[in-house]
Order: C-alpha cells, then sequence, then structure tokens
C-alpha cells in the first residue's frame, strides 16, 4: 500500500517512519515534508502546500495513494476530510465542523460548559470593556488565550489584574473586536491523551507528558514543545480510566450531538487537579513532540490498525510496556522568536531515533533552517535511565543548537 502524511515536522517525521515499519506499506510519501527526513530516511516529499487541496488530491491520484493521514492541523481546520471524503479518497483525520474544537477556543469552551464537561471556567470577550467586566472574575493569575490557531504561542499568563488590563488594552489597540478567552488558572500535573477514535470504537495511545516551556525549570516563554517523555507512571490506570469517561467519551458524544461526528485522532491537554482530571485544550491530531515518544511504542501495524479504524472492524493494537522513551528537541539557539540563521546540524548518534523538522540539505550538508531542528528519542527501563543515556550522547555533541537539560529530569516533571 502507499500511503501519503500531510505535514512537515519531526511528528510527520515519525509518523512516516512508523506507516513504513508496516508489512503492507511500499511507499510513504510526505507533502510538502522536509529535506532532511527526505535525505536520511526512504520517503519522498511531495513539494504541495498543507492547504493546496486540488494538488493534494491529484497527487493522491498520481501515486495510488490508498491512505492520507494528516499530521498537522492547518488542512483539519481548512477542511481537507470534507475535500477528500467528497472524491471518495480514504482519509483519517475530523472534518472541517469537528476540527473547529482546535480552530477555535471558544468554539471547544463553550461546547464543554454546555455539556458540564470538566474544564477551566472562562468567558469570551470581543473588546476591552467587556474583558475588564471579566478580568476578575476567576481570580490570578488569570489565562488569556487568543481564539485561533496559534501554534502553542497563543496564550499568556498574568499575575495580577493591573498586568492583565495593561496586557489587554495594548492587545485591543492592535486587534479591535478580536475573540479572547479569559479562563481561570488551574494546577496540577499536565499530560497528554491520545485517542485515535474510529467509525465505531476509541482506542488510546501510552500517555505523554511535555514540556512547553523554553527554558530549563519551566522557564521562559511557551513554544510547541521541547521534548517528552511517555509512558507516564504518574498516570495510573484509574486516571487513564476517568479521563476516558469524564473527559473523551463526553466530548465525543457532545460533537455527535452537535451534528459534527469526530474520527481521528483526539489529543486531551489534560490536567490532574485537585478535583479530578480536566480538559486543558483539544487538538485534533497527534502531538509534536508526544508522537515521537508514542508512536515508536506501537508493536502491532499501523497502517492495518487505521484502516480498520476507518472502516469500523475491531482493532487491538499492541503497545510496549517495558521502557520509557524520552525525546528531546534541538533548536535554533534563539527559538522561538523568528530566525532563519542556518547551522550545520552536529553528528548525531546511531542508536537513537531521530525525527527531523527544519532543515535544509547543502552541498551535502544538513543545515538547520530556523524553528524546531530535530528531535532525538531513545529508550530505557525507566526514566532515570534514559534521562542518563539520552543526555550523555546529547551533552557530547559539537553544535550551536540548543535543548532543554532537564526534559524527564525528576520522575515527574
Ligand atoms: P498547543 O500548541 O498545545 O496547541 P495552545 O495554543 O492550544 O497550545 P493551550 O494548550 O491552551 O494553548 O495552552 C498552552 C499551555 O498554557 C498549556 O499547555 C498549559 O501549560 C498552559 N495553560 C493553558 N490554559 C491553562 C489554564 N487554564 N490553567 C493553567 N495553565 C494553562
Amino acid at each position: 500500500a502507499n500511503v501519503l502524511v500531510v505535514g512537515s515536522g519531526a511528528r510527520e517525521h515519525a509518523i512516516a517512519q512508523t506507516f513504513l515499519r508496516s508489512p503492507q506499506v511500499e511507499q510513504v510519501l510526505v507533502a510538502p515534508g522536509n529535506e532532511l527526513m527526505e535525505q536520511t530516511t526512504n520517503l519522498t516529499c511531495l513539494p504541495i502546500a498543507l492547504t493546496d487541496f486540488t494538488g493534494l488530491k491529484a497527487a493522491v491520484s498520481k501515486h495510488h495513494v490508498d491512505l492520507t493521514f494528516v499530521g498537522s492541523e492547518e488542512p483539519l481546520v481548512a477542511g481537507i476530510v470534507d475535500a477528500f471524503q467528497a472524491d471518495g479518497l480514504p482519509i483519517f483525520g475530523p472534518t472541517q465542523a469537528a476540527a473547529q474544537l482546535e480552530g477555535s477556543k471558544d468554539f471547544m469552551k463553550q461546547l464543554l460548559h454546555h455539556y458540564q464537561i470538566p474544564t477551566a471556567q472562562s468567558e469570551t470577550v470581543t473588546n476591552l470593556e467587556q474583558a475588564q467586566a471579566v478580568v476578575a472574575d476567576f481570580g490570578f493569575p488569570v489565562v488569556v488565550k487568543t481564539d485561533g490557531l496559534a501554534a502553542g504561542k497563543g496564550v499568556t499568563i498574568h499575575q495580577t489584574k493591573t498586568e492583565a488590563v495593561q496586557w489587554l488594552t495594548e492587545f485591543y489597540q492592535h486587534h479591535p473586536a478580536a475573540k479572547l478567552v479569559l479562563e481561570e488558572y488551574l494546577t496540577g500535573f499536565e499530560y497528554s491523551f491520545f485517542t485515535f477514535v474510529g467509525s465505531q470504537q476509541i482506542i488510546h495511545a501510552p500517555v505523554a507528558h511535555d514540556y512547553k516551556r523554553r527554558n530549563a525549570g519551566d522557564q521562559g516563554p511557551n513554544t510547541g514543545g521541547m521534548g517528552a517523555y511517555s509512558p507516564v507512571s504518574k498516570v495510573t490506570p484509574t486516571i487513564v480510566q476517568q479521563t476516558i469517561t469524564e473527559l473523551v467519551q463526553p466530548t465525543l458524544d457532545a460533537l455527535a450531538a452537535e451534528g459534527r461526528p469526530f474520527t481521528g485522532v483526539l489529543y486531551t491537554g489534560a490536567m490532574l487537579t485537585k478535583d479530578g482530571p480536566k480538559v486543558i485544550e483539544f487538538n485534533v491530531r497527534l502531538g509534536d513532540p508526544e508522537t515521537q515518544v508514542i508512536l515508536p511504542q506501537l508493536q502491532s501495524d499501523f497502517y492495518q490498525l487505521v484502516q480498520d479504524l476507518l472502516a469500523g472492524r475491531p482493532v487491538q493494537p499492541k503497545w510496549q510496556t517495558e521502557q520509557t522513551y524520552l525525546g528531546v528537541v534541538l533548536t535554533n539557539p534563539d527559538y522561538p522568536q523568528a530566525n532563519q540563521t542556518w547551522y550545520q546540524l552536529p553528528q548525531l548518534p546511531t542508536d537513537v531515533t531521530i525525527d527531523y523538522a527544519n532543515g535544509v540539505v547543502r552541498d551535502g550538508k544538513l543545515m538547520s533552517n530556523g524553528g524546531r531542528i530535530v528531535t532525538v528519542v531513545t529508550h530505557a527501563a525507566d526514566l532515570q535511565q534514559v534521562h542518563q543515556q539520552l543526555y550523555q550522547k546529547l551533552n557530547a555533541l559539537q553544535t550551536e543548537l540548543t535543548f532543554r537539560p532537564d526534559i524527564g529530569q525528576n520522575g515527574t516533571k
């Protein structure tokens, strides 16, 4: 079979490599992919933009693609699944209507409040007066989120009313009438919970914990993600069950009740609070970097799994349970600021899994090209051991690229 993966990051590189492990898969195409993954893995990148549905569909027929798997949110929110389904092309992901769960935080919060699914209290506002009127309703710190897609960078946290009002005032000067969600600040342990939702059943993947802040000790700005590990012992089987019965299933039921049935990957960003698990956010696709530490744990055939889910056939995926997987993201030094300075990639160890994101190949050399460059993944018997093993390798690298020194340290955070 031939598979098309839509996206261009380290997540898509990991997805592509997982499909390549299936004995049924002959060819994996990635659109648009990146030069580094194409240079290092037996796959083909197609220079087609994420939202060029006509171009993607033409590639599907040209290359006899049997299954399309969407990695990133942008095409989902723009309706790629609807466009493919209209032509009868098999694709795994939610429709545009269901993808609103990620596409609009306002939609997501209204849905959860309406169906009483546990999440932070919130109010949506569209101007400064409204914002000022509710800013203190949930105490401080208060969380402020822009409504649309922001690649992990649309959230700010304000410690005091003065600070929040100052930020809001400035925001509305530049974005009059923009929608903001003002939200109660939750505390607890954050975990990423992935459900593969088929037409008849749902299955969940091993739980992951990711590190969104740029710097050691969870300091600095939010990023797309600096590293992750999985499974997470702190999230016990009981909490997993609770997450499904209290957060995931009610949300899927709510979407169905609203005429927006969901198929694809549902990513629940959950917080284990003192009152139980609550939803921080939903995404409608796999996470980056969580995917890089989750998919290597799948021991059964990924292609078969996705096809069975789509067809409504019963599935029983096999995940490993003995090892802990750890992934660390190497970035350009000034990430998350935009900068496209090129740095040569270091010689990476050969006994780890490598998932490439932003980069180019020039004169046979792998060069970084801004942002997150590569996720390096390995596994060992427990978190402490895998942390030690991976950092021994990373600390020996001669490189200008940077990485957090504490991914997976201290057991939980
Ligand atoms: P992503 O890249 O994960 O899609 P996003 O832009 O959708 O990010 P959120 O996931 O909603 O943003 O928020 C980013 C991070 O901010 C969360 O992972 C969490 O650490 C923090 N955060 C968000 N909402 C809250 C909250 N209500 N209480 C405490 N922390 C929060």
